[in-house]
């Protein structure tokens, strides 16, 4: 029997800490067109993600009292070429963070870098021999073009570090005051190891490093160095010759920023001295956020018991056919490659959301028509749902509906993407269950429909419209009508195969023909 059902129950809202509270047990009265098992109605509950720093699986609780707010920092692109594939990975795993803590209920403030100044594109700048400025201004603009195409949200800040100079001088300053940074004989600053230890703090939180072997002193100027040549890295390199034009005035003299100093100044100055989240590819663990970690608590600007970043995320990497993305493999992708192909946006970002982001990811061409077949099902099922709401007014989804009830237990748990597939693909399952045996009422279809944009809010894959005729098609189409009407069947076929021959495919249904683009 179905009916409409008053249920009430107790929800669970986050507090502070988000911890349940009996206090914050409150009661709300929901309507539901179906009912359904109370066991499923249980909202807002808690997210856990894995932190690199405690390599656990630990509940998701902002720093904010009033549990409302996240920041989340994401290291972002360094402009000296297209994004690959494999960066793409890591930036759609950070927008389906973003997304999911908006819908969770928190606002989020995302921020991303913009690493415009670096050993490889300073020797890029030198080879092109054009000004730095002009160089990352053209990769910054196509990374942005390609955030759009895959229908990742625009961070809320993208701060250049060329644009963050005083911040990031300060910040070295901070350092040297403390004692943990000194000025080498070659001019350049860095961070001290040695002396950062002696105050107590922690090298090595985010990787396990054997100081045994490391002599004490030893430097690195260099951004990329591996776990086992650990030793005092740069924050400020002195300028060079092979550095043309590209430096800036300093206490120490001309030079240039290290990498990673330049994500601890800007973080920090944009998101507080302690922020919730930080993201990157795996490769970034070492030394990348090991020394952001060094930088920003050695300068000891957070507030007692706080730590610089409360929750670190990082994405495994993403394989071509099972091989290391390579240049000379002839298996190095970047999106514009992919659309050559003839695949959407749409398709590449449904595949980079396929596999848990804790998870290596192979990445094929025969996935990506996999993508398409997978987007066609949901594409038409959506398209059926619409015509049977059509006329409707827009409703809310039905709190508790299970699409979203199950869709979201999935992505509470450390955001098991698979799981939220299978969800979504036995929701498609049983609504054409339903729609097949015409017992989908125009009222149900536009609820479900609801349940299915709340849920891509999250993922982003939207539903493509019936695809538009062109007038040309429409009128051979009622041309076809006509003909039957008059039953005139050997012309009305005869319009069915021009129409086939120009790549339109022509049902009967209940409410009339339908086109549809083969
Ligand atoms: P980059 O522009 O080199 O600084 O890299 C931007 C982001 O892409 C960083 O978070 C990297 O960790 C990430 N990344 C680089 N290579 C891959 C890969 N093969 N798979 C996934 N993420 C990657
Ligand atoms: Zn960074």
């Amino acid at each position: 029997m179905r009916f409409s059902q008053r249920v009430r129950i107790f929800e669970m809202r986050p507090t502070a800490r988000n911890q349940p509270l009996a206090n914050d047990l409150v009661r709300r009265e929901i309507f539901f067109l179906n009912p359904v098992p109370l066991l499923t109605l249980r909202t807002q509950m808690a997210l856990k993600l894995f932190n690199t720093l405690s390599r656990s699986v630990q509940e998701f609780t902002p720093l904010d009292p009033a549990g409302k707010t996240a920041g989340m920092y994401c290291c972002g692109p360094t402009v000296y070429d297209f994004a690959h594939i494999g960066n793409w990975r890591t930036f759609v795993f950070g927008d389906l963070v973003r997304r999911y803590l908006e819908f969770k209920g928190y606002a989020v403030t995302h921020v991303m870098n913009i690493t415009d100044i670096e050993d490889k594109i300073i020797k890029r700048v030198r080879e092109t021999n054009t000004s730095l400025k002009e160089f990352t201004a053209k990769y910054e603009a196509e990374f942005v073009a390609d955030l759009k195409t895959l229908n990742c949200r625009m961070p809320h800040q993208t701060p250049r570090a060329t644009e963050f100079m005083g911040d990031i001088i300060a910040l070295i300053e901070k350092l040297v005051q403390r004692g943990i940074a000194y000025k080498a004989a070659d001019g350049s600053v860095y961070f001290s190891i040695d002396k950062y230890r002696g105050c107590g703090c922690t090298y090595g939180q985010l990787v396990k490093l054997n100081f045994d072997e490391m002599r004490v002193g030893e430097r690195v100027k260099s951004d990329d160095y591996a776990k086992e040549s650990v030793a005092d890295f740069a924050l400020w390199k002195a300028r060079v010759p092979e550095d043309g034009d590209v430096f800036w005035a300093s206490p120490w003299g001309e030079g240039r920023p290290g990498w990673h100093i330049e994500c601890s100044a800007m973080s920090m100055k944009l998101l507080g001295p302690s922020f919730d989240l930080h993201l990157g590819g795996e490769d970034l663990v070492f030394p990348h956020h090991e020394d952001e970690i060094a930088q920003s608590e050695g300068a000891g600007m957070q507030a007692p018991g706080q730590r610089f970043v409360k929750h670190w995320l990082h994405g495994a990497h993403l394989l071509v056919e099972g091989k290391k993305m390579s240049k000379t493999l002839g298996n190095f992708f970047t999106l514009r490659d992919l659309m050559t192909r003839g695949f959407t946006g749409r398709e590449i970002r449904y595949l980079l959301l396929t596999a848990h982001y804790r998870e290596t990811f192979n990445f094929t061409l025969d996935g990506l028509q996999g993508a398409r077949t997978a987007l066609a099902r949901i594409d038409e099922c959506v398209g059926k749902l619409r015509t049977i709401a059509a006329g409707q007014p827009p409703v809310e989804p039905v709190p508790g509906a299970p699409l979203v009830q199950q869709f979201t237990e999935a992505l509470d748990e450390d955001l098991n993407i698979s799981g939220a597939w299978g969800v979504v693909f036995e929701w498609v399952r049983e609504t054409n269950r339903r729609i097949a045996e015409n017992s989908l009422k125009p009222a149900e279809a536009a609820a479900a429909l609801a349940a299915f944009e709340k849920i891509d809010t999250v993922l982003g894959i939207g539903a493509k419209a019936d695809a538009e005729a062109p007038s040309e098609i429409v009128a051979l189409a009622e041309a076809r009508t006509t003909a039957k009407k008059a039953k005139d069947f050997k012309r009305a076929d005869a319009i069915r195969d021009e129409l086939k021959a120009k790549g339109w495919a022509i049902e009967d249904t209940a409410k009339g023909p339908k086109l549809k683009k083969i």
